[in-house]
């Protein structure tokens, strides 16, 4: 009765959900550098903001509901057929509409962890449970033991190449083995949102491995390389039958009249771009370098950020980098991740790892 319902009840899924924490909650302005959410540290091209500047007048209509244009730049620059793209709201949406698009209420999803936060969040989300795999030596995941985690309940392992936050990428080899040991009808995410940044050639690539499996679902987004985070713009390359059930369970109008403007022209302007990469790669090398120099135990890292390995001492360096001007991102317990920005960034984050090692804290 009303007396004694005196609240509406959460799902008790939803309930239970952890919190995203974003990058940080210290505001921008206090830093001098925020390296803890992985952004592009360039601003965007002027030739990008001309384009968002010009669509800025037609917001009064709603967008092409399935982002035709950019889907066909996409997967023209990509080679696979205009069908099997699927744009959203970020990747982390598409996520989600790729797990409400396959996932039963009790259907089980195989992550590998520690990884992307979002995962068990979007898992429990469309009422399954999440199977989390340690990760191997070296921050590295264990393809050996996420396959034989699977199990009759499974519809669905994800695969984060590069994995955040550690850094490094699967190998060909072993994801080859992997996809021949996981079921035809499990669907294998890989989430590449770093893919841009890998520069090992032994790396598994998702567009090769997408075109031999038809269990294969690759992500990737506009929010990393093309340095369009704040815009929002994501996508699923997915067999055209599945993509036809992800775009049924997207949000309709999911990327914003101006997002699409905004990643067309990027991709318009990716030589330029794909040069910052190239420019952000190298001081990539440059950080790991001079860490192992100082004596820091790093893994490889193929993506934007390297990962420190400080346990218990994670939340403590992060508070002392905040101190010094850096903002870096903690995970209690287990390591900092640091994304990769400018070079005057990497030298004052330099300095504080420096000191900290000299016990100078
Ligand atoms: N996947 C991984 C592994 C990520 O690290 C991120 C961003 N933190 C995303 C997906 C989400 O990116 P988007 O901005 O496209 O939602």
């Amino acid at each position: 009765s009303a007396v004694t319902r005196p609240q509406v009840p959460l799902r008790a899924a939803v309930a239970e959900l952890p919190a995203y924490v974003p990058g940080s909650r210290i505001p921008v302005g206090a830093a001098a550098f925020k390296l803890s959410s992985n952004e592009n540290p360039y601003p965007p091209l002027r030739s990008v903001i001309a384009a968002i500047a010009d669509g800025a007048a037609d917001v009064n209509r709603y967008p092409d509901m399935f982002a035709t244009e950019l889907t066909e730049a996409i997967a023209a620059a990509l080679d696979v057929q205009p069908a099997s793209i699927v744009a959203g709201n970020g990747s982390v949406a598409v996520l989600g509409h790729v797990l409400a698009a396959v996932c039963e209420a009790g259907d089980d999803v195989v992550i590998p962890w520690r990884s992307f936060e979002a995962y068990p969040i979007a898992i429990s989300l469309v009422g399954a449970t999440t199977t989390a795999v340690p990760l191997a030596d070296g921050g590295r995941l264990d393809l050996v033991a996420m396959a034989a985690a699977v199990t009759p309940r499974t519809r669905v392992v994800i695969v984060c190449t590069p994995n955040n936050p550690t850094g490094p990428a699967v190998r060909a080899a072993e994801l080859d083995a992997f996809l021949r040991a996981v079921p035809r009808d499990v669907l294998v995410v890989l989430d590449e949102a770093y893919v841009e940044f890998v520069r090992d050639p032994d790396a598994a690539d998702g567009l090769a491995v997408f075109a031999a499996h038809p269990n294969v679902v690759v992500l990737r987004t506009f929010s990393k390389a093309y340095g369009l985070a704040g815009l929002r713009v994501g996508f699923a390359i997915a067999r055209p039958r599945l993509a036809r059930g992800i775009r049924a369970a997207s949000t309709p109008f999911g990327v914003s009249h101006l997002a699409q403007l905004a990643a067309l022209a990027s991709l318009r302007a990716k030589d330029e771009l794909f040069a910052r990469v190239d420019t952000l790669v190298a001081e990539r090398g440059r950080m790991l370098g001079a860490l192992r120099t100082q004596g820091w135990v790093v893994p490889d890292s193929e993506a934007n950020f390297v990962w420190l390995p400080l346990g218990e001492r994670a939340t403590a360096f992060a508070a002392a980098s905040a101190r010094s001007g850096v903002l870096v991102r903690p995970f209690a317990g287990d390591g900092v991740r640091v994304s990769v920005g400018e070079t005057e960034a990497t030298d004052d984050l330099l300095a504080i790892t420096g000191n900290w090692l000299s016990g100078d804290r």
